[in-house]
């Protein structure tokens, strides 16, 4: 059933008291299924991460991504997170679109009815576009906003294909991607290894450009994510990447430092070296502007900084101000009251239920419309926002665990142990508090991606390779005498 239908009734017409049920069900500010996930959420959460900003428990669950169902990929990255193992498996459309739905229903049933889920495994482009399509309407049917990860190295009519069905009208009002674009990747067609970042720029705008396309011919809207995996040898490139592409149509840029996991044949620096505040510094030196991380934290800092914003012209600016208590105020509100709001609903279901939140919490539109006010005038007021125009930004570090430390922190958690040494026992807080799960419906498990990519990767894409086996290349023929 989509969202906001009426349930059909065996050809007769639905009773008034019917009706009347359904409408308040689907304009009810607070889903009760979804107030009760965050709240058990919270719950969940160790102590050290229940802060005032703290964003997972209050107003939303973490996010959720695939796994094992498209291992393979076509390039050949340094470093790559995935085990050796993953590029023997056939990319396979009828398993990948099993596979998501199994665990996206999982996910749908354990953790909360709407969360943003990543459709990632290795290359999401190397599926056919049907098959990719499918599942991302079967993620959109586990009530997941999709988001497909991908090296970029597609064609138009590829996403063309993708994004409109057989009778050639659209078969999504939205489509999300993050795009992968490093000096780390080899493969891409035009400029298999880069040496530089600033080289691969006109790739990153071919990319957004293609969704521009969509957009225009088909009214297709989009959300874009920058991904940059970074390295000792490209972290000075940082800034420049965010300078010269923060118009290119991005509204996320997301940085991973590099870790020891995955196929270590392509591991080359000693990522150990990456010092998270360095990192975050010329982040900040690309944005133009601090980023303040603590307004919002989604589960523990050590593993995520975001900074939510936006660009007034040239001008990066923060969603909050985080010097003014006012501000701080409204950030309280929005934590404590509006857990179980779907605020990614469409605007004819999203509108009504602010009108229903609105009249049962006045106060809330007070503290919206003082905060509103501020901002405004925080960024210079009306005419500068005219003159500069609004682009959200968000800006992202992402930093995954190095798989040495999180088999034995991983394994001593499942065995109920806390452990002394300091550098293990920070991981094991860390994924008491992660914010990135993954399912296994084989086992009823919910995992950390550190721990589905530094632990069960391997075993996994093993079996996979077994189940899904490359096509066998044909023997060349026996010269004869
Ligand atoms: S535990 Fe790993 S996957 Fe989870 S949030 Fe931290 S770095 Fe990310």
């Amino acid at each position: 059933m989509r969202s906001g239908s009426f349930p059909a009734s065996g050809g007769r017409r639905p009773a008034p008291r019917a009706i009347a049920r359904r409408l308040n069900e689907l304009t009810r500010p607070v889903d009760p299924e979804a107030k009760a996930a965050i709240e058990r959420r919270w719950q969940e959460l160790p102590e050290h991460v229940r802060t005032p900003a703290q964003t997972l428990g209050k107003v939303g669950v973490g996010c959720e991504g695939t796994h094992g169902v498209f291992p393979r990929c076509n390039f050949a990255c340094r470093p790559c997170y995935h085990s050796k193992e993953a590029n023997q498996v056939r990319t396979d459309g009828a398993h990948t679109v099993a596979e998501v739905r199994s665990q996206m229903r999982m996910l749908r049933s354990l953790r909360a009815p709407f969360a943003h889920a990543q459709l990632i495994g290795g290359e999401a482009s190397l599926l056919e576009p049907d098959d990719h399509a499918e599942a991302i309407a079967a993620m959109r049917e586990a009530g997941r906003e999709p988001m497909s990860f991908t090296h970029g190295d597609f064609d138009y009519q590829y996403l063309e294909r993708l994004a409109l069905g057989p009778d050639g009208r659209p078969r999504f009002d939205r489509l999300s991607f993050a795009g992968h674009f490093d000096t780390t990747m080899i493969g891409r067609r035009g400029l298999r290894r880069a040496e530089t970042e600033v080289q691969l720029d006109p790739y990153r705008h071919r990319f957004a450009e293609m969704f521009r396309r969509l957009r225009k011919e088909h009214g297709i809207g989009f959300f874009l994510a920058h991904n940059m995996t970074v390295t000792p040898a490209n972290v000075g490139q940082i800034p420049g990447v965010i300078a010269r592409n923060r118009r290119a149509g991005f509204g996320m840029f997301s940085f991973q430092p590099a870790a020891h996991v995955g196929d270590e044949r392509r591991w080359k620096e000693n990522y150990r070296s990456l010092d998270p505040d360095a990192v975050w510094a010329l982040i900040e030196e690309g944005a133009g502007s601090r980023l303040p991380y603590h307004l919002f934290e989604v589960g523990d800092t050590r593993c995520n900084r975001t900074a939510w914003g936006f660009y007034v012209g040239d001008r990066w600016h923060s969603v909050l101000d985080e010097n003014d208590p006012r501000d701080l105020a409204a950030r309280d509100a929005y934590l404590e009251e509006l857990g179980g709001v779907h605020l990614n609903a469409p605007l004819h279901l999203l509108l009504p239920r602010l009108v229903r939140l609105a009249l049962a919490r006045p106060h809330l539109v007070g503290t919206a419309l003082g905060w509103l006010a501020r901002t405004v005038r925080r960024v210079g007021g009306p005419v500068a926002i005219l003159r500069g125009g609004v682009y959200p930004t968000t800006f992202v570090m992402h930093r995954f665990m190095h798989a040495d430390d999180v088999k034995p922190a991983w394994e001593a958690l499942e065995r109920g142990e806390r452990l002394r040494d300091p550098r293990l026992r920070e991981v094991q807080e860390r994924l008491m508090a992660c914010s990135y799960a993954m399912a296994h419906p084989e086992s009823g498990k919910v995992v950390p991606a550190c721990v589905q990519h530094g632990v069960l990767d391997p075993e996994e894409n093993r079996l996979l390779a077994e189940l899904l086996p490359l096509p066998r290349r044909k023997a060349a023929p026996a010269e004869t005498a």
